[in-house]
């Protein structure tokens, strides 16, 4: 605290006015209804300048909010309450899926996705808003410090042809300014206000009162993890990387669990690296490789090249690029995913790693090679598992959206917390075992009427209540993209993986689902045997199933806390018929092709009266849900 150097005028008034801006948006949602905004995907989303700067004065800000809002009030400064921007509706029906698992390097996709602002500007607060007077208390008691402020040159940074960009940028600066002033006249009555406070609870500084508020404790678990970043061997290779990065002064180590991933200290910042930005290293954490990874590599090197894989809710694409680099060229990824723009970064990502040919990134011309990716956009719950599309795909990868409590600390979730002065107890796993049942529904007791869940919630705080209700309705979308992952019938491999650490999303869906995945001929596999944390007993799953699965604690492993079953089978039934009739339909599909070409030559010829021969079509079209029962 104080160590961070004062920034030119300017400058820090810009860092100033993103950072309230950001706190207010934290402070306005609790956890259920943030989606999948965080201190990361806001503070590095698109747009924000001095990144690093205003990240480090949001979570200072928000680590000192429980002292800020006593002592601006002991102190007698006024404030009005933050005008939050309206978060735009999302298209998608069911808005409770926010998708808030992804790394940091997914950060902007998770912005852009979860709390972008409507057209409308807020109105101007008619006072100081609370969450800027917080951030400019900060620095002037606890940070790079506070000097009266003059006035301002607008930037230039903001135009538009109608002037409202600099129109706004003019109020948004005079508001920092008068605050500014404020705080600065106040500074006095601040510090000794902050003196009163800690005196009277014991505290020796504002870290020791920090941690005694509710949610504090958690403040101290939060865990530094290292950067990593996967070298795409579809555009190089380990060792040439090692080389590049090492002319840069950069040595990581190899990471010991997953093969191209490369370990930084904390930290490391990659965004703007000549590898990062070209696409021949991508920043993606450890466990979130670990799906891909127990997907595709068997003890038989080389089995996965040229396999059909199929990623079932992939946007931005992390792991769509893993798989695309598993099957190289010649195999083929399906990826699909219901949100247009998720959809589109996706896209952006597969083209800059080489996974998709014929695009351009950023007006240049990435890739002339071959498309192993396939974006498509839809929703996986309607792709009819027996489209002779999907005949060949043996593997499918499903990572749908979760509650992404596994990054939490990483997050920054436990400062929201903490600030917000809700309680927060970071082993608090169990407390989402979830009144889990078949099929995710929540049964109903005759006698009391009431839910499992409305039981289990009584006497619990609302936004403990509410986040159990939104994992209760993850859970059940998982279990049913579960069940609908395993009816592919050419599958012999399926993975299932979350970034959350309830047992809900994780080992009772599993448990929900093994029974049938059962009848379809799947058992569980051990999912990456080198590693070594294995799933929780006691949610439904046996010992050896719950080794079977895996995984990984953010506040005990060096990464973020994540979740993955495997699926096997050996003799996908039905998978040769499967395969037959789509060949039959593509021969057919060809020998009409043919047929019209002939007949347009035909009569280009003038050769009338002779009709050309079609194709049968290889068999009546496959009414959709008519597939055999153990499929379904
Ligand atoms: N696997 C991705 C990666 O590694 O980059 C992250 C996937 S994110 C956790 C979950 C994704 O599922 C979101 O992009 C969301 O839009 C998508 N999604 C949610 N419901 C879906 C559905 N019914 N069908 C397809 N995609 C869906």
């Amino acid at each position: 605290m104080g160590a961070r150097r004062a920034l030119p005028r300017g400058l820090s008034r810009v860092v100033w006015r993103q950072a309230a801006g950001v706190v207010a948006r934290l402070l306005d949602a609790d956890g259920s209804r943030r989606g999948g905004a965080s201190v990361k995907t806001l503070t590095l989303a698109p747009g924000v300048a001095a990144k690093k700067v205003t990240h480090a004065v949001v979570c200072e800000t928000l680590k000192h909010v429980p002292l800020l809002k006593l002592v601006l009030d002991d102190a007698g400064v006024s404030l009005v309450d933050d005008v939050v921007p309206n978060r735009r509706r999302r298209r998608d029906a069911d808005d409770d899926r926010d998708e808030t698992k992804d790394e940091d390097e997914d950060a902007e996709d998770d912005s852009e996705t979860d709390l972008e602002e409507t057209d409308e500007p807020p109105a101007a607060p008619t006072g100081v808003a609370r969450s800027l007077a917080y951030v400019l208390s900060y620095e002037a008691l606890f940070g790079a410090g506070l000097e009266p402020d003059g006035e301002a040159k607008p930037s230039t940074n903001h135009q538009s042809a109608d002037g409202s960009a600099e129109r706004n940028e003019k109020r948004d600066v005079a508001a920092v300014i008068a605050a500014t002033r404020l705080v600065v006249d106040a500074i006095g009555a601040l510090q000794k206000a902050v003196k009163k406070r800690l005196k009277s609870g014991n505290h020796k500084n504002a870290e020791q009162f920090m941690l005694a508020q509710p949610g504090g404790q958690a403040l101290a678990a939060v865990p530094t993890h290292s950067r990593y970043a996967r070298v795409n061997t579809l555009k190089t290779t380990l060792d040439a990387v090692e080389l590049f990065l090492a002319r840069g002064g950069l040595k990581p180590t190899r990471d010991e669990h997953v093969p191209d991933l490369l370990a930084f200290p904390p930290n490391t910042d990659l965004h703007d690296h000549p590898l990062v930005k070209d696409g021949r290293l991508i920043l993606q954490g450890k466990s979130s490789c670990f799906p891909a990874l127990a997907l595709l590599v068997r003890k038989e090197e080389g089995k996965e090249k040229g396999a059909h894989a199929l990623d079932a809710c992939a946007a931005p694409g992390n792991k769509t690029t893993h798989l695309a680099s598993l099957v190289g060229a010649d195999g083929k990824v399906f990826a699909f995913d219901a949100d247009a723009r998720r959809l589109k970064r996706l896209t952006a990502n597969c083209l800059l790693a080489g996974a998709m040919a014929g695009g351009k990134h950023k007006g240049e011309h990435v890739n002339a090679g071959k498309s192993i990716v396939a974006a498509l956009r839809g929703d996986f719950l309607q792709v009819d598992p027996f489209d002779p599309k999907y005949a060949r795909v043996k593997c499918v990868l499903l990572d749908p959206s979760c509650s992404g409590s596994g990054t939490a600390a990483t997050r920054g979730d436990y400062l929201i917390a903490a600030a917000r002065g809700e309680a927060v107890d970071v082993g608090a796993v169990a407390e989402f075992g979830g009144a889990h049942t078949e099929g995710g529904e929540q049964k109903k007791s005759k006698k009391s009427k009431k839910t499992t869940e409305e039981t289990a919630n009584q006497d619990v705080p609302p936004h403990v209540a509410d986040a159990r209700a939104r994992v209760a309705s993850l859970a059940a979308f998982q279990t049913e993209a579960l069940r609908h992952a395993l009816s592919f019938p050419s599958a012999e491999r399926v993975s299932y993986s979350t970034c959350s650490v309830y047992p809900a999303e994780n080992e009772r869906v599993v448990a929900a689902v093994l029974p049938d995945a059962m009848k379809l001929g799947y058992t569980l596999e051990k999912a990456l045997p080198s590693w070594p944390r294995r799933g929780l007993v006691g949610h439904g799953l046996t010992d050896r199933e719950s080794n079977a699965v895996l995984r990984a604690d953010q506040f005990l492993d060096d990464c973020e806390g994540f979740f993955v079953a495997v699926f096997v089978r050996k003799t996908p039934l039905g998978a040769k018929k499967a395969i037959a009739r789509a060949d039959k339909l593509a021969a057919a599909a060809l020998e009409e092709i043919e047929a019209k070409r002939l007949a347009k030559r035909m009569k280009q010829n003038g050769s009338e009266g002779v009709r050309p021969v079609y194709g049968n079509g290889g068999g009546k079209k496959r009414k959709k849900g008519a597939g055999g029962a153990l499929f379904r």
